[in-house]
């Protein structure tokens, strides 16, 4: 029996802002056009499905300011991450823009979205950066997103006309909020712990998720891998989302208790302002709980290693609630994998962490029940294999030649006389 998955998106409704076909090619006839970027395409798509409820478009300047200084929205809800729309002087004269105007925004040649600008404005990146970051040191990767940005932010809600085509692997994963919702009730689950990832799992990573699920008395746990933005050295995108999935194939998790889906978004390393926005953001995908393990969203030495454990601490509820984590790894004393918090070993302890499973996956050794599952390492192999001429790795030809995460079909042309303002 469909069990109501309940539980309110931020803000206490979901934003939903894509037309019906019909009304879509209404809206976009005869706009000035304006092509996008890979990075605007994907927040487009986020604040037309409600992913960043309950914004309905990219921030007016206030809105800014006020998450740069608070970490609120104007209204008090607490936002952490600018969600911004960076143009230059040179784009916004070319295409003709000014505040007022409607816009349609195109992807890949075709239509996408309609942004109605209700705001032009420029603010301080480095104040932006220092605030968000809590550092202008341009080595730290979203610092150097924020300088980069040009000079003129676009704010106004926006219309998607032309939903993406998920293209595979990746159409089995991804949903929108309200599809995952769907299929959260459909599995029955009215607790569900969402697992934030950008790694192939190791058996740190098992352990870590089986113990979320244990801890928060939770029904289920939401693989939650992020697609989007890729350094090189990151594991590709296909490998991180069918590896999760295999855990539970494999049997690892029962078929009741484990779903993997996706997540486009591009990382920004704010460490705890990005746990928040994490948490906010599997609140609006159905989460009850969220996992938060050591240096989450960190990047370097820029935060504390539990530093997104502590921030909730001076927040009001988010109505998602935090299972924090601390670390797991293979104990030669107690002969299993061991938890931090259990374990009194630590000096003989052996770390799960990067080194060992890129030496595994490289065939430099072997793999155990104890580090990475031999299971997981046969399918990020075959990723390997299939998707980048072997490496499971981001390459700079991956990063040239990987097929689209979404593709966009043509959106016809209307040419009739009833086109309705936006
Ligand atoms: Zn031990």
């Amino acid at each position: 029996m469909a069990i109501d998955n309940t539980l309110s998106p931020h803000g206490g409704e979901l934003i939903e802002r894509v037309a019906s076909p019909d009304n879509a090619r209404h809206i976009a006839a005869g706009l000035p056009k304006l092509s996008v970027s890979d990075r605007i395409a994907r927040e487009v798509i986020n604040l037309s499905y409600g992913v960043f409820s309950p914004l309905d478009g990219f921030m007016v300047r206030s809105e800014v300011d006020s998450v740069v200084k608070n970490m609120t929205l104007t209204n008090g809800l607490v936002w952490s991450i600018p969600i911004v729309f960076d143009v230059t002087h040179e784009t916004m004269s070319e295409a003709g823009l000014a505040q007022g105007d409607s816009v349609l925004l195109t992807y890949q040649d075709e239509a996408l979205a309609v942004l109605r600008i209700i705001e032009t404005f420029s603010y301080d990146r480095e104040f932006m950066a220092r605030n968000i970051y809590g550092t202008t040191n341009l080595d730290h990767p979203g610092v150097s997103r924020t300088l980069e940005m040009a000079d003129i932010f676009l704010a106004g809600p926006v219309t998607l006309v032309n939903p993406p085509l998920i293209n595979p692997p990746f159409d089995r994963f991804w949903k929108t909020p309200r599809q995952l919702r769907d299929r959260l009730s459909e599995l029955g689950w009215n607790a569900v712990v969402a697992h934030q990832t950008r790694n192939v799992p190791h058996v740190g990573h098992e352990w870590m998720m089986k113990g979320a699920l244990l801890s928060s008395e939770a029904d289920g746990i939401l693989v939650s891998a992020v697609i989007g933005e890729k350094k090189l050295g990151d594991y590709i995108d296909e490998a991180i989302v069918l590896a999760h999935d295999r855990l539970r194939e494999a049997g690892f998790f029962l078929p009741d208790i484990h779903e993997t889906s996706t997540l486009m978004w591009d990382m920004r390393y704010a460490g705890p302002r990005e746990a928040v926005f994490h948490a906010i953001v599997r609140k609006n995908l159905g989460c009850s709980h969220h996992m938060f393990g050591r240096d989450h969203a960190g990047v370097g030495n820029y935060y504390d290693t539990y530093a997104a454990h502590q921030v909730f601490e001076n927040l009001p509820d988010l109505g998602i609630k935090s299972v924090l984590t601390l670390e797991w790894w293979y104990c030669p004393v107690c002969q299993s994998v061991a938890y931090e918090g259990h374990c009194g070993h630590r000096d003989q302890k052996q770390d799960l962490a990067g080194t060992v499973i890129r030496r595994i996956i490289d065939g430099g050794q072997e793999p155990t029940p104890t580090t990475l599952r031999s299971e997981i390492l046969e399918i990020v192999r075959e990723c390997a294999d299939k998707y980048n001429g072997g490496s499971a790795f981001v390459t700079p030809e991956y990063l040239e030649n990987r097929a689209p995460v979404f593709s966009l079909g043509t959106l016809e042309s209307c040419t009739c006389s009833n086109h309705q303002p936006v």
